[in-house]
């Protein structure tokens, strides 16, 4: 399956951005996802391509105008999902990431200025999507970390399928330590049990690693480890 990624933006030149080097660089080339990517400015009304407008009820800045963006969906998504990337969207986490990389058909709004007429979100049925709790000057930069998640799940986009299954989040559980060559650097010694051989003991080391780490750093997530060890 080629997972087929149409962007609405009004800013193509930003795409592929990052999503073009490394590994999901190789995996377009590839052929294993595909990138199609609109301007919105192309389905402006007037000749200046304009695509925001001043808020009703007053307030700073400007908002994408509902029938400016009606078109640029109507013309470019046809199935699958599509997703407005957003604030107040529901947060992104792997959960999600592998949902999504699941679909076949991937149709990304990125919004700009104080974002997108409310009306055309509903009228779509759009899915607004976070990326956390801060906010960026545009939705480029978040479709990208988006699809970066998503795509990286595809098989074959990531030589070593195995390394998936053993990340942070997997099981509720951050990653643990991990070390390489050499064996002593200035005064810091690799775990004696990592270089013992003995794979039980190794992965019972990492086990109380991750839940250790994820103990401390993500109380969180740690909740969600326990609850889910009773059931
Ligand atoms: N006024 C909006 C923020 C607009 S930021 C608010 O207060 O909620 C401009 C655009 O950047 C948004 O339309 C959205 O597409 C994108 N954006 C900003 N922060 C984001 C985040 N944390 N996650 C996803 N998209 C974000």
């Amino acid at each position: 399956m080629v997972v087929k990624v149409k962007i609405l933006t009004i800013f193509p030149e930003l795409f592929p951005g990052f999503l073009g080097s490394s590994l999901t660089g190789k995996a377009l080339k590839d052929g294993l996802w595909s990138l199609d990517v609109v301007n919105i400015r192309d389905y402006a009304f007037d000749k200046h391509g304009s695509v925001d407008d001043t808020p009703f009820g007053g307030g700073a800045g400007m908002v994408m105008r509902p029938d400016v963006l009606g078109e640029a969906i109507k013309a470019s998504h046809k199935n699958g999902r599509i997703i407005y990337m957003s604030p107040r969207g529901k947060p992104l986490t792997q959960d999600l990431a592998k949902e999504l990389g699941k679909e076949e058909n991937i149709t990304i709004l990125c919004g700009r200025f104080e974002g997108v007429d409310e009306r055309v979100i509903e009228a779509f049925k759009i899915e607004e999507v976070s990326i956390g709790d801060y906010i960026l000057t545009g939705g480029d930069q978040a479709a990208q970390i988006l699809l970066d998640a998503v795509l990286r799940l595809i098989p074959g986009v990531i030589g070593n399928e195995e390394s998936i299954k053993d990340e942070s989040f997997e099981g509720n559980l951050l990653e643990y330590s991990q070390y390489t060559r050499p064996v002593e650097w200035e005064g810091r010694k690799v775990p004696e049990v990592l270089m013992s051989g003995h794979h039980k003991n190794i992965e019972e080391w990492r086990k109380q690693q991750a839940i250790e780490i994820t103990k401390k750093r993500r109380p969180d997530l740690y909740k969600k480890y326990l609850d889910l060890q009773k059931v």
